[in-house]
């Protein structure tokens, strides 16, 4: 699949800039089995890079200008090197200022470039197109130019690249797409980033994202109150038991303790961050002994938290999921992401993978009238070079 998208990404550089490419970076999108809203609560999370990635190649421009061509928006854009960099009203061209700024800032020198890059993710559903976008142009220069980045500090500039457009996001994002491995997914602390890999085999089930093709407006709002929600039940959490400093040293127990002492809203918020914490460790273990039927429960035991714990779903994600759960083909599913919309993440049975996406489409648009969308997706390796 990814070796049409490197044809038409070189042809399409040698029609510009009339010669082959330098160098050619492959930078994927990710997914995350488990551990949701966790990233800001002390948890793990649990994700993977896939086989769906964007494409770019470049070469020296032997001067200060750089010109970078998005293939599939059939747009471009020049940038001085000389000049400050400043935001844009072209949204995309942002991420590529804000990391060429961040390299800049950072005291890495560089020279112009060309760079022209075409893409598989799916824009804007979850799988990270913008991290992929961020760390494969700092891995492409970094390689034009020999400039010497660690993995993780790409990822940081990454994220810092995406902050300066604007997006709060947390390190997730960049770090998986910097650090995947084929077949691995990263037990990765966001707080200390800390990470190890474990063994992704799904045995006789395949990976399959639905898309919703919804996003609803609420997110920015109730991610803000979740987070107050939070430190409220992690203050009151540190007043009756002084060992807890952070979410991961609290128990289910000691949460059900104090449910009189916390709002209906903050235990259950808290509620579902202590046992979503608990559930990656648990997923772990499982992918480690193989037993995926285990990991399943365990993602729908995350959708029900997700739903009606912490209150981040909506009636399309509902839907696909309890229809997930009657189907016999499906040992698990929830939703994957912020919520109020994108994909979920979903484990078929192999062999049947087209019968449930026949039955999820009819039954999506009959339901909603909207269209459902499918990736089926691969664990593979981190940005690279060709
Ligand atoms: P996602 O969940 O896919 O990361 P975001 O909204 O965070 O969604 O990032 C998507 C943005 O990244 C797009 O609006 C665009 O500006 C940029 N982007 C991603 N892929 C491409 C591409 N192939 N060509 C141009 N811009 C892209
Ligand atoms: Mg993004």
């Amino acid at each position: 699949m990814n070796d049409i998208l490197i044809q038409n990404t070189t042809a399409f550089f040698e029609k510009s800039f009339g010669s082959a490419p330098e160098k050619t970076v492959l930078s994927p999108g990710r997914i995350n089995i488990i551990g949701e809203h966790i990233d800001y609560n002390d948890g793990y999370v649990l994700p993977a890079a896939i086989d769906k990635v964007i494409c770019f190649a470049f070469e020296k421009s032997n001067s200060k200008t750089s010109k970078i061509i998005a293939i599939d928006l059939n747009e471009e854009f020049e940038i001085d090197l000389t000049q400050e960099v400043k935001l844009s009203d072209v949204v995309w061209t942002n991420y590529i200022r804000g990391v060429i700024k961040q390299l800049q800032d950072n005291g890495f020198s560089f020279e112009g470039f060309n760079c022209v890059f075409s893409s598989n993710i799916p824009v804007g559903s979850g799988l990270s197109s913008s991290a992929a976008l961020e760390c494969g142009m700092i891995f492409g220069i970094a390689s034009l130019f020999d400039l010497k980045i660690e993995k993780k500090d790409i990822s940081l500039l990454g994220q810092k690249a995406e902050h300066w457009v604007g997006i709060n996001c947390g390190i997730m994002d960049q770090f998986s797409s910097v650090h995947g491995l084929e077949n691995k997914v990263i037990k990765l602390d966001c707080n200390t980033l800390d990470f190890e890999y474990h063994n992704a085999d799904f045995k006789n089930y395949s990976l399959i994202l639905f898309d919703s093709n919804v996003k609803h407006s609420l997110f920015t709002s109730e991610y803000n109150t979740r987070r107050i929600e939070c430190e409220e039940g992690l203050s009151i959490l540190k007043n009756h038991f002084p060992e807890i400093k952070t979410f991961r040293d609290a128990s289910e127990e000691q949460v059900l303790n104090l449910k009189d002492k916390m709002s209906p809203k903050v235990f259950s918020r808290v509620h579902f961050v202590v046992k979503e914490i608990n559930r990656v460790t648990k997923a772990c273990a499982a992918l480690d002994n193989g037993n995926i039927e285990l990991l399943g429960e365990l993602l729908f035991e995350t959708h029900y938290g997700l739903s009606q714990e912490y209150e981040v779903s909506c009636e399309e994600l509902d839907m696909l999921v309890d229809t997930s759960k009657t189907d016999e083909n499906i040992i698990g599913s929830r939703l994957m992401g912020g919520g109020f919309g994108g994909c979920t993440i979903n484990l078929v049975k192999k062999g049947h993978e087209n019968e449930v996406k026949s039955k999820f489409s009819k039954l999506y648009l009959d339901t909603f009238g909207i269209e459902l969308k499918f990736y089926d997706v691969k664990i593979s390796n981190g940005t690279t070079l060709l």
